[in-house]
């Protein structure tokens, strides 16, 4: 078997109302999606989440600079491909966007790995479980009081039986609120997660920390800027609060870094970001060699797979954003996502979607 083409697509999904973090506002949601062909017929898949950033970036790295050093290949040498697609991209740097090529390359071959063997990822993996816990995410800053508290029940009225919602905006006192509100909500059997998405000092974050330790917050997510690794351990030996971070790392060498200096109690890798699942693979497990739980980073019809095949995966998060654009989204019900047993990751986007959306 041979790869024949590799073949992108563009969508542009508006987001009506825009949303925002702590660091972005955020009116539309671009998906690059990238497939594999193979010579007998065989097609791999994945995606990339841009929003508005990039985009043009992370087609060119894909379509001019990857594309040609895997044709004709054969599409089950993954390692071997990941290996040439690595090396190649030395010159220009192999974190940020030529880890979003690899990855998108990479997390296709196992699609398609699955597909060749008719099994879903997680067996080629091994797999242990056939449901990993989901958790509701959101809470957007740019929510008023209402609307914050409307997603979160909208999230328990589905079963979830946690959450994760938005800190970190300049007004500390407002989150403060905002989450005594919504742990009176939920009452006290439901997880609260809190996301600063790096915006504040580790003084400020060590300050808020303080100020919601009564809240039985599950963990505290990029509470400083991601390259301020000093400050991750200081707050981290500081607060009685686990911290929770690694979405925007793009080595192994980082997370290494982060779990030496005793930086993160659980680690969040991003499956693009990590450059695809052979390197995510190795995230995982050097987490458990330092006794580190994971809970991964948005891509939740990938994740899953790997969650349900390793020991010490914690949740996947839920964005209700692929619902819609997917044949078949994951089959979530009391909180608990079901593995797919499709062959490969098990996830199709719809004609009728791509088509409304292809820009
Ligand atoms: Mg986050």
């Amino acid at each position: 078997m041979k790869i024949k083409d590799i073949r992108t697509t563009r969508l542009s999904v508006p987001l009506n109302p825009p949303i925002a973090d702590s660091t972005h506002v955020l009116d539309r949601i671009q998906w690059i999606l990238v497939d594999v062909l193979t010579d007998e017929g065989l097609v791999g898949s994945s995606f990339m989440l841009t929003f508005d950033y990039g985009a043009e970036l992370l087609l060119g790295i894909v379509d001019t600079e990857l594309k040609k050093l895997v044709l004709g290949k054969d599409p089950r040498d993954i390692t071997g491909i990941w290996e040439t697609c690595y090396r190649h991209s030395e010159y220009i740097g192999q974190l940020g966007v030529a880890a979003w090529g690899i990855a998108a390359i990479d997390i296709a071959l196992w699609d398609l790995l699955g597909k060749y063997l008719e099994a879903p990822v997680c067996q080629l993996l091994g797999s242990c479980r056939e449901q990993v816990p989901a958790y509701g995410s959101g809470g957007w800053l740019s929510y008023s009081m209402d609307e914050l508290l409307a997603e979160v029940n909208s999230y328990l009225q589905r079963g979830f039986k946690m959450v994760k919602m938005k800190v970190g905006s300049h007004d500390a006192a407002r989150d403060v609120e905002r989450v005594r509100a919504v742990r009176k909500l939920i009452g006290g059997k439901v997880h609260l997660m809190i996301d600063a998405n790096q915006a504040w000092s580790p003084h400020q974050a060590i300050a808020f920390a303080r100020q919601v330790q009564d809240q039985d917050i599950f963990w505290f997510e990029e509470p400083v800027a991601k390259d301020d690794l000093d400050g991750y351990c200081r707050v981290a030996s500081s607060i009685d609060i686990p911290v929770a971070t690694g979405e925007r790392e793009f080595s192994l060498e980082a997370f290494r870094e982060l779990l030496v200096r005793k930086g993160t109690a659980i680690v969040q890798p991003d499956a693009l970001r990590i450059g695809g699942l052979t390197q995510y693979l190795k995230v995982v497990h050097l987490a458990e060699a330092f006794q580190r739980s994971v809970a991964p980073h948005f891509y939740k019809e990938i994740d899953i797979h790997v969650l349900a095949a390793i020991r010490n995966g914690l949740f996947i998060e839920y964005f209700p954003w692929l619902d819609d654009l997917l044949v078949q989204p994951l089959e979530i019900s009391d909180g608990m996502a079901k593995v797919p047993k499709l062959p490969g990751f098990g996830f199709e986007f719809k004609a009728e979607a791509v088509k409304e959306y292809k820009l």
